[in-house]
């Protein structure tokens, strides 16, 4: 499996995360603009957890993994 095809599917699973287990667009906009800005941030993936950020920003419930949690 390459990168795109990979990213693709990451996509589709977060769009059929049912409404109550998703956030909305702009709370998941909002924490990945901080993921993005993260010097644990390495090609999508947290280094706190080893999570794929995309995956991890997406669901109601989850938090940003480090001490000083930014989102
Ligand atoms: S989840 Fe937290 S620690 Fe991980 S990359 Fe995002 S902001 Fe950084």
């Amino acid at each position: 499996m390459d990168y795109d095809e990979f990213a693709d599917n990451i996509l589709s699973y977060v769009k059929k995360l049912p409404a109550d287990k998703r956030v909305s667009e702009e709370e998941y906009q909002r924490r990945l603009s901080l993921c993005r800005e993260c010097e644990s941030l390495r090609s999508g993936m947290c280094l706190k957890c080893g999570c794929y950020v995309e995956l991890r920003a997406a669901k109601t419930g989850s938090r940003c993994p480090d001490v000083n949690k930014k989102w």
